[in-house]
């Protein structure tokens, strides 16, 4: 346990905290520049198992922020890249793969084994799915995304009653409706979001979780924003 020691001192974490992270298993979707940089936090950090999801391969373009990508992956299959840089950082964690876009069948075959997902795909049809599949399961997660020098992060408990769920908020973020493809985005702002989400995540499995609402990062002048978010009478996904 040398590995996890710096965790075993923090209070907020500790023993019991980094067992509640061995013990547990999260869904990763999309393994783009938000996911590289959770997957290595939630793998170092020596969670249980990760099953990424990821249709798509390397691309050059994708080099300056999917940090797990190496030039001589150009090509490869996103999940079997990153797994096997996963698995060279940490070979404690066991690491499952899923090559293709999620639809609604795969996220309810997969989602109940998995404690907690984390939705770090590049586009709202995705995202609303995880929502509407997560609602169904009553199964916690965590909204990443980020376009140009922004981001969002939002950890939604649908196992807790009364919540608002991603539906319910995405009217006070309308930047969210734009997919991230093509737009740009600052190599480093995808790393700190990703980051962001696996500090959320390991947070919530060791039962520290953070908070609620959705907290808004302007890179461009450095200041986070958190925004209390109510459950909206008349969702569609939720009501
Ligand atoms: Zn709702």
């Amino acid at each position: 346990m040398a590995r996890y020691s710096a965790h075993l001192s923090l209070a907020e974490i500790g023993r019991h905290g980094q067992q509640h992270i061995r013990d547990s298993h999260i869904a990763l979707i999309g393994a783009g520049g938000l996911g590289c940089a959770a997957a290595q936090y939630l793998v170092s950090s020596g969670l249980g198992t990760l099953t990424l999801c990821d249709f798509d391969t390397v691309a050059e373009s994708n080099l300056a922020r999917q940090i797990l990508y190496r030039a001589a992956d150009v090509g490869r299959l996103k999940v079997e890249a990153a797994a096997a840089s996963l698995r060279a950082l940490n070979p404690d964690s066991t690491l499952h793969t899923v090559a293709k876009r999620m639809a609604d069948e795969d996220m309810q075959n997969l989602f109940p084994a998995c404690d907690l997902v984390i939705d770090a795909s590049d586009n709202y049809g995705t995202r609303l799915a995880v929502n509407r599949n997560c609602l169904a399961l009553k199964k916690p997660w965590i909204m990443a995304s980020c376009i140009r020098m922004e981001g969002q992060i939002m950890y939604l408990r649908p196992d807790l009653p009364e919540q608002p769920c991603y539906r319910c908020a995405y009217g006070s973020a309308p930047d969210t409706l734009e997919d991230c493809p093509g737009a740009g985005i600052f190599a480093p702002v995808a790393g700190i979001v990703g980051a962001a989400a696996a500090h959320f995540a390991l947070s919530g499995l060791a039962g520290k979780p953070p908070p609620a609402g959705i907290h808004l990062f302007d890179a461009a002048n450095w200041q986070w924003q958190s925004l209390k978010i109510g459950k909206q009478t008349g969702c569609r996904d939720c009501a």
